[in-house]
């Protein structure tokens, strides 16, 4: 039977004693619980993996202007700036920003855990594959081992903003991410496991604070960033660097955490950047614009 990824110990543990890579549980696990065959989830992996390349794409190469007018083609501006870093962190950003912006121009996304957090693993798995000349399938792989790492924190802590705080969606996704990183270059299971700790550990305590509740500021900005988490948790990892706290008990002080942050930090958009003087106005603009649009109450009859 397959484990039923209750924590990162029993994961490891489990692959250890069989000698199996990281993502084979993953593979057994879906087909155990969604009763699919292993070519199924094989193509729907790859199904997504082209969402996510188009997603990318598409943020990079079409108007994005979401409706509100926060978002105005953020990821288009930074490919185009000039680089601070290297032309690969730069490329890493954009991507990131790109496909969230796509989310946030109401276009085709994976919620990867969620949609708040859909530019993260397309920004880093894009970047890495061309970076590294990597094949599909180990992205695939790349992206069992991240379902892995998302489930455990499902379980333990939260994937969604509004019951544990943009760390727990962000920072769940990153961490997804870094896991993702060190098993495609080739990296060891405590080496993965540590880079999950290690981001987990660079995310802690992120609210969650929507401007006008809707998923653009800060969040568009915070997927890019989330994203260079993710990189260079993956690299201290790979250098092997011990992140202390192990990943098990990462996850659980990132669900104490959640549960102790008050509700206005979770997606209510009642603190944080929402409740500044400018997140208010912009709220109060956005609200006009929904009333301007609403049909008229003979219409609705
Ligand atoms: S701020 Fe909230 S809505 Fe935005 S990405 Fe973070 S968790 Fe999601």
């Amino acid at each position: 039977m397959a484990i039923l990824f209750e924590n990162f110990r029993s994961w490891g543990q489990y692959c250890a004693e069989r000698n199996l890579p990281l993502y084979v549980p993953v593979l057994e696990y879906e087909t155990e619980q969604k009763g699919r065959g292993e070519t199924e989830i094989w193509e729907g992996l790859q199904r997504a993996w082209t969402v996510m390349r188009d997603a990318v794409q598409t943020g990079l190469t079409e108007n994005m202007v979401s409706r509100s007018g926060m978002i105005d083609n953020g990821a288009r501006k930074v490919a185009k700036a000039q680089p601070l870093l290297s032309p690969e962190f730069q490329k890493l950003i954009s991507r990131a920003l790109a496909a969230k912006e796509v989310n946030s121009c109401m276009g085709r996304i994976v919620a990867a855990p969620t949609a708040g957090a859909s530019g993260i693993l397309p920004g880093i798995l894009v970047t890495l594959q061309e970076q590294h000349g990597l094949s599909d399938r180990a992205i695939l792989e790349g992206l069992l081992v991240a379902a892995g790492v998302g489930l455990i924190i499902e379980q333990n802590a939260s994937l969604a903003g509004a019951v544990g705080g943009c760390q727990a969606e962000t920072g769940s996704a990153a961490a997804m991410g870094a896991g993702a990183i060190v098993h495609c270059v080739g990296g060891d299971v405590n080496q993965a496991f540590a880079a999950v700790a290690i981001t987990i550990q660079c995310m802690l305590g992120l609210v969650c604070d929507p401007v006008a509740g809707l998923v653009e500021v800060p969040c568009v900005v915070r997927n890019a960033s989330a994203a260079a988490i993710a990189y260079s948790s993956a690299q201290i990892a790979i250098a092997g660097v011990n992140p202390v706290i192990p990943v098990d008990e990462c996850v659980h002080a990132l669900g104490e955490v959640g549960q102790s942050m008050e509700t206005r930090y979770k997606e209510t958009a009642m603190g944080g950047l929402a409740a500044t003087l400018t997140g208010q106005r912009i709220a109060k603009q956005v609200l006009i614009q929904d009333i301007d649009v609403l049909p008229d109450e003979e219409e609705v009859h």
